[in-house]
């Protein structure tokens, strides 16, 4: 058995600059819902979200808020609420705690926003089927219930190579969507605020990448727990200011960790892997267990899905449907297995931990023998932990931690 101290997450100095821009996000959104002005547009997490922030609406992201209540763990509360109209504790935890939360009236924003009492009233709802159906399925619910108009785009899963016939398609889409989003906008159209916005995409997009790869160092200076609270504003603010703003700072205190040799884990010991979901009311408790393990987990597909490097302002349409298709959740098993090979070696990765998130199997990348396959090509181990996004219920913290124990006293092993 290893023995476990008692251990402390290193804090991220830049975390409270992002705490702010944060909170003035959600204070933005807030007004707006109030003033009835701008309009505000709810757009999935890899929709066509610069099309909506060119046409000036805010955009709010439901999986934001599903992330939200699950890392408050107040999940729970909520899913059996959705669970009593109809939606199936085996749907995305994510679709079921939002909308549990939306019929209870409550949102962990009143706690974390003063003067927030709920979530922003959306006047359109925009979404992009490129990571599941459930996104849809979610939208469409609010639609029903809030009389907004979902609008979307239907596009494929699971391609290895991506044609033009794909990307055309698309396209057609992207653009279909343009004349029902200036009505309800108020705003014509403008392809120079289109390209600036993109530029500013893709200006975040490329600093999230180089704070992830941060981590190719040794030892890593940022762990993936620090990484999925970190990307926040890859997530809702790209297109802004304010995210590039806050990924150069970040990046110059992870280069400094970097300079000073100072990791995320003291003295660490192994480099892993972390295939799919986070379970978000468990980060602070996995920290913890692999810092006192002398375990860096610092890698990851999740913390990766926000890097579009296909943005291109000189050809706004096409590189925005080219950068949300090839992103991995996207994608065939054979790309999916070549992807995870190239970031274990770039990353000198120890070990895979897959996780078998109940309610996505979108993002459970364990059910088709990738571990079996990897094992065998790279020679080395992984390990699967049963569990979930959201739903706690799904997850046995005393199994799991027996498990990752075994698995790192296994790695020493080797
Ligand atoms: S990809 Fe998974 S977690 Fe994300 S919305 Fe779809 S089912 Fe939910």
């Amino acid at each position: 058995m290893i023995e476990e101290k008692k251990v402390a997450i290193k804090k991220i100095q830049a975390t409270g600059q992002m705490k702010k821009i944060m909170s003035d996000y959600f204070y933005e959104l807030d007004a707006a819902s109030k003033a009835g002005s701008p309009k505000i547009a709810w757009c999935t997490s890899v929709g066509p979200a610069e099309l909506l922030s060119s046409l000036g609406f805010l955009v709010y992201y439901p999986e934001n808020h599903g992330a939200m209540l699950g890392s408050t763990r107040a999940a729970n509360n909520y899913i059996p609420v959705s669970n009593s109209v109809g939606y199936s504790p085996d749907i995305c935890s994510y679709l079921t705690s939002d909308v549990g939360a939306f019929i209870k009236k409550e949102t962990p924003l009143s706690r974390a926003y003063k003067g927030i009492e709920r979530v922003p009233k959306p006047d359109v709802l925009v979404y992009n089927t490129n990571q599941c159906r459930d996104v849809q399925d979610w939208l469409t619910w609010y639609s029903r219930e809030l009389k907004v108009p979902a609008l979307g785009i239907s596009t494929y899963r699971n391609i290895g190579k991506i044609t033009d016939y794909h990307l055309e398609s698309i396209v057609r889409q992207i653009k279909d969507l343009i004349p029902p989003l200036e009505e309800v906008s108020g705003n014509k159209f403008d392809i120079d605020k289109f390209r600036s916005t993109l530029s500013l995409s893709k200006d975040c997009t490329l600093l999230w990448k180089k704070v992830l790869e941060t981590n190719t160092a040794a030892p890593a200076p940022m762990s993936f727990f620090d990484a999925t609270i970190q990307m926040g504003p890859a997530v809702v603010l790209r297109g802004s200011e304010a995210a590039v703003r806050y990924y150069e700072v970040l990046l110059r205190e992870l280069e400094e960790r970097i300079s000073n040799r100072e990791g995320a884990v003291e003295e660490e010991k192994f480099r892993l892997y972390w295939e799919g979901m986070p379970i978000w009311g468990k980060l602070r408790d996995l920290a913890e267990l692999f810092i006192s393990l002398k375990t860096s987990v610092i890698a990851s597909t999740y913390c990766n899905s926000w890097i579009f490097d296909s943005f291109d302002p000189k050809d706004p349409f096409m590189s925005m449907a080219r950068a949300y298709t090839e992103i991995f959740i996207v994608r065939d098993e054979n790309f999916k297995q070549r992807y995870i090979e190239e970031l274990v070696g770039k990353y000198k990765i120890n070990g895979i931990l897959f996780h078998d998130a109940k309610t996505c199997p979108n993002n459970s990348n364990n059910r088709y023998g990738m571990p079996e396959r990897l094992e065998k090509k790279l020679n080395i181990p992984s390990l699967t932990i049963n569990g979930d996004l959201n739903d706690l219920r799904c997850y046995s913290e005393e199994q799991a931690k027996t498990n990752i124990e075994a698995f790192v006293e296994q790695l020493g092993a080797k």
